[in-house]
């Protein structure tokens, strides 16, 4: 993500720990257990679920921008990794009307952002299941603790504009929406002629019937589900491949298309630039999304097509397209690794700039370096901000950057990229913490860094030498 508006922090409501988190944890074999309605993240405790896996999701959204109605069925292909009673799914407002699994009608109940599905007997641990929601209404967006707008955000030309990170996806589809969860995706969209709907991956299909429209989208990789989107709005859109053969679309406003046009078309060069230092692209589709939509004020990083509000600088494009490596590819187990998606991508843009006749990556750790105690950026350690309010601080993007680059000062430029390339390389369509970065670093380089993590990455306020 890049580029949020600073808004007033807003008191985090503290939740409590639920018992049932508990419940269920190392069960064998034995009795059937509810899964747990949260995946366990203490900034998000209610983000993602226990007891399941999803593997793949099929979206098929109906939606009627003047009405702003949603129209829909969820098809979740699970795999069970506890014995379960019941599970939980996140879901935000919209209506309900049947839960299926394997093709049976179950019972189910709503309670604040958990849909909570029951089984008519219980599910065995490592079974696969199909779990088939059909639901609407008009969706509405959540705001995050930072107060940011997340999810299904309706913009005033009834366009949509849909990022869901961090807990956005539940406003639009039945998800385990936490990042330790990742899933293939199809998803179909249907609009009325005219408009143009716009998701991850490539575009399969697209059909014209009765003054309808449907895309029909697929990533085939995993992705989380605060990547997936389904943008929609009266685009403009130009789709060309490459000369490595990549398949490019883009979605562009046209209030935005002349601003925006520049930009986009440095695209592959961005790619070509960033898989010569992180390695190849991990994806097989790219593109953009530009919206105009100023008052939702951030880019993020949607997988293979990140989205914007409104027409990107440059900078900003190169920032969302290291995500593909640095978040989207390699994704985090918990929030408070959030510098492991925002220094990565901030450094890129730091690396750009050296090699396009910008300053050095040292002169930017020295200017950043030289802001005052009281600056932003030394508020908190940028491995720890605190809650899930302080993810999207400066520390992740700054600090986190600058993190990068004292280990390079440290390593040397050879084992400093040989562990980027690793780390990408290892870790690709998978997880990885802060724990297994360092270890890495340490392993590659043969050097103890833990004085180095220890002051740059979690200690608190301005280290007293750069
Ligand atoms: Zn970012």
């Amino acid at each position: 993500m890049a580029s949020k508006i600073a808004r007033p922090l807003l008191a985090l409501v503290a939740t409590p720990v639920l018992a049932a988190l508990l419940v269920g944890a190392g069960t064998q074999g034995g009795a059937a257990t509810p899964g747990a309605p949260g995946a366990g993240d203490p900034y998000f405790p209610n983000s993602g679920n226990g007891g399941i896996h999803v593997v793949h999701y099929g979206l098929d959204l109906d939606y009627t921008p003047t009405t702003k109605n949603l129209v829909a069925t969820a098809d979740l292909t699970v795999t069970a990794t506890q014995k379960l009673s019941s599970f939980n799914l996140d879901l935000s407002g919209l209506t309900v009307d049947s839960v299926r699994i394997d093709g049976r009608r179950v019972a189910f109940s709503r309670a604040g952002n958990e849909l909570t599905v029951t089984p008519s007997r219980a599910l065995d641990k490592g079974r696969r299941f199909h779990v088939v929601v059909t639901y609407s209404g008009v969706p509405a967006h959540v705001y995050d603790p930072d107060g940011s707008p997340d999810g299904w955000i309706i913009q005033p030309d009834d366009s949509v504009f849909v990022a869901s990170e961090p807990q956005g996806a539940m406003t639009w589809f039945p998800s385990n929406s936490h990042p330790s969860d990742k899933s293939t995706y199809d998803v179909e969209v249907t609009v009325p002629d005219g408009w143009t709907a716009v998701s991850n991956g490539r575009l399969r299909d697209r059909r014209s019937r009765d003054g309808k429209t449907t895309f029909a989208w697929r990533e085939s990789q995993p992705m989380a589900a605060y990547l997936a989107t389904a943008s929609i709005g009266r685009f403009q859109t130009e789709q060309y491949t490459t000369r490595s053969g990549l398949p490019v679309y883009n979605a562009v406003a046209p209030s935005q298309a002349a601003a925006a046009k520049p930009v986009l078309d440095q695209l592959p060069a961005v790619i070509e630039f960033e898989s010569r230092l992180f390695g190849r692209y991990p994806f097989d589709a790219a593109g953009s999304i530009v919206q105009d939509a100023p008052d939702v004020g951030y880019a993020l990083e949607t997988q293979t097509r990140p989205i914007y509000d409104r027409a990107p600088r440059l900078d900003t494009l190169v920032h969302e397209t290291a995500h593909q490596w640095f978040g989207d590819s390699v994704t985090l187990t918990k929030w408070q690794d959030i510098w492991l998606n925002e220094g990565f991508a901030t450094y890129a843009e730091w690396l750009w700039d050296a090699e396009h006749g910008g300053p050095s990556t040292a002169q930017k750790f020295a200017t950043d370096y030289a802001l005052p105690e009281t600056d932003a950026l030394w508020s908190f350690p940028a491995g720890d901000p605190g809650d899930g309010g302080h993810i999207f601080g400066k520390p992740p993007y700054a600090r986190g950057a600058m993190v990068l680059e004292k280990l390079r000062q440290t390593v040397g430029d050879r084992d400093f990229f040989a562990i980027l390339r690793a780390w990408a390389s290892e870790h690709r369509y998978g997880h990885a913490d802060s724990a297994a970065f360092i270890a890495l670093s340490k392993h590659i380089s043969g050097k103890n860094l833990d004085a180095m993590f220890a002051t740059w990455l979690y200690g608190r306020g301005k280290p007293a030498t750069p």
